[in-house]
């Protein structure tokens, strides 16, 4: 199936329709709300967050309110033929929350508990945001990621990589059951003991594969006061900075993590930046950074603050992400990095993201990876990436081909693996790219569970 197909409204032939129900028999039992483009409120509730897929016009969006509505809304997506695409905080870089057929909606679907074990039951449709700020106060929270509106589902799915990674691992890994709609209509709760396989392939593979997930249940950790720290390099010698921080981000202990972003505006010199957070006091960061900034041979101007319960960290960061509605439409290609680049190659990505031009910012973001995501085997749940030393991100306008051009020579030096919740459409091999030796066993899931592919789009498995 190509791009193209994933937008188109029914499914391929060979699928089997039966009589098709009317939308009226569907509104009647439905708890959640249906609209349609002649719908007050369609104009708002269709667009997915992610604007480069914001003029996709589906016929119809479910906005689900419970698990019967979602069954009810697959029954009727198979008898009409409807392709049908699950949306969360619909910011999918590939645009799998967007189709002209249904759009099933989990954002109403968005209640948190917490239970004396300190496990947390999630719906399925809540955003970090909320996630953050319900857990703390049990005084929890979770190893997840930064943007605020991003789905818990859709992370979780994928992996999840964040501040407090290096030292919990990804949100999949904290993630202990969940609750799933099988494309045959049946509700299942799996977990270690109840559909292993189908656990495993949840923990990592993507969204939207295997069923309609409507809760997770997830082993929270302590909400840690963090130090968070910020400090910007606007005229350094950013190829050292790059080069020092490749080899020493990703060692760094566990509960320091620290990423750098170096930034191109047209007419300007590449600003570094360097944001993160840690489990130590002010003094033991700055020591620690020292070690950093001795490496790279420049003292930046840094700004630490200290006494920061993980959510409020958060909440600093908002504005902070270009990803963050509202959005710019963007471009975004990415690779893991088990090894740092030659210089050869970091010398020619720092010239081409300079290089002289009239429009478009564009962004290099180095996300440290290592600690805890590392000690879990490749084969213990479906994302594969477990020696990888950091993820770059190539961030530009949609018509920018430096994007390309900046991905092709990052990549002389990549693991060839990408995170599968940074979904490329322009990848070749992806499926050894996201899922690596995992594939095979994701395939048979796949076969499992949706033999006739009712979710389906361009890259799935
Ligand atoms: C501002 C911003 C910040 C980000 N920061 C981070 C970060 O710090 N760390 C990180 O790891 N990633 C980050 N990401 C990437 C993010 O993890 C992915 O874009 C993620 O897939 C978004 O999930 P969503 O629910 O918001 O999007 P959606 O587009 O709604 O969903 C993503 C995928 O999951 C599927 N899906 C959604 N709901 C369900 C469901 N209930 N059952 C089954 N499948 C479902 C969708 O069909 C789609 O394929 C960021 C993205 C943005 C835009």
């Amino acid at each position: 199936m190509t791009l193209l197909d994933s937008f188109k409204t029914r499914r391929p032939a060979g699928h089997s329709f039966v009589s098709v129900p009317d939308l009226p028999e569907l509104r009647a039992c439905f708890d959640g709300e249906l609209f349609g483009p002649d719908s007050p409120g369609y104009e708002a509730i269709r667009r997915p967050a992610n604007a480069v897929y914001r003029e996709v016009r589906p016929r119809l969006v479910a906005a689900c309110r419970s698990v019967p509505d979602v069954v009810r809304v697959m029954t009727y997506a198979k008898a009409t033929g409807d392709r049908i695409a699950l949306r969360g905080g619909g910011h999918c870089f590939a645009g799998r929350s967007s189709t002209d057929g249904i759009v099933l909606d989990l954002s109403g679907l968005d209640g948190l508990s917490v239970g004396d074990d300190q496990v947390a039951t999630i719906q399925a449709g809540a955003r970090l945001g909320q996630v953050y700020g319900a857990l703390h106060a049990y005084g929890r929270t979770l190893p997840a990621g930064c943007g605020s509106t991003v789905g818990i589902t859709g992370l979780t799915l994928g992996g999840g990589i964040g501040l407090l990674g290096r030292k919990h691992g990804l949100t999949c890994d904290r993630l202990v059951g969940a609750q799933v709609v099988l494309a045959s209509g049946s509700v299942v709760d799996c977990d270690h003991d109840h559909e292993p396989d189908l656990f495993w392939a949840l923990r990592g593979a993507g969204g939207g594969q295997f069923g309609v997930v409507t809760s997770l249940r997830f082993d929270t950790v302590p909400e840690p006061l963090t130090t968070r720290i910020e400090a910007h390099w606007p005229t350094a010698a950013v190829a050292e900075l790059a080069a020092a921080w490749q080899a020493w981000a990703p060692d760094a202990p566990d509960e320091l993590t620290v990423n750098l972003t170096l930034e191109s505006e047209p007419g300007a010199p590449v600003q570094a930046t360097l944001f993160g957070a840690a489990g130590f006091g002010e003094g033991p960061t700055r020591e620690l950074l020292r070690e950093f900034t001795g490496q790279a041979g420049v003292s930046p101007a840094m700004e630490l603050r200290t006494g920061l319960p993980y959510h409020q960290l958060k909440h600093t960061v908002t504005g902070l992400d270009p990803l963050e509605p509202p959005e710019r439409a963007l471009r975004i290609r990415s690779e893991f990095f088990s090894r740092a680049m030659s210089g050869h190659t970091l010398v020619s990505l720092l010239t081409q993201l300079g290089e002289p031009r009239t429009t478009g910012r564009r962004q290099l973001t180095f996300t440290a990876m290592g600690g805890a995501y590392n000690r879990v085997a490749e084969a213990a749940t479906a994302f594969a990436h477990r020696s990888e030393r950091f993820l770059l991100e190539h961030i530009a306008g949609p018509a920018d081909p430096w994007v390309d051009r900046s991905w092709a020579t990052a990549h002389a030096d990549g693991s060839g693996r990408v995170y599968p919740n940074f979904p490329d459409p322009a990848l070749g091999n992806w499926a050894a790219a996201y899922h690596a030796a995992n594939y095979p066993r994701l395939a048979a899931v796949k076969n499992a569970y949706d033999r006739h592919r009712f979710f389906d789009f361009h890259q799935a498995i």
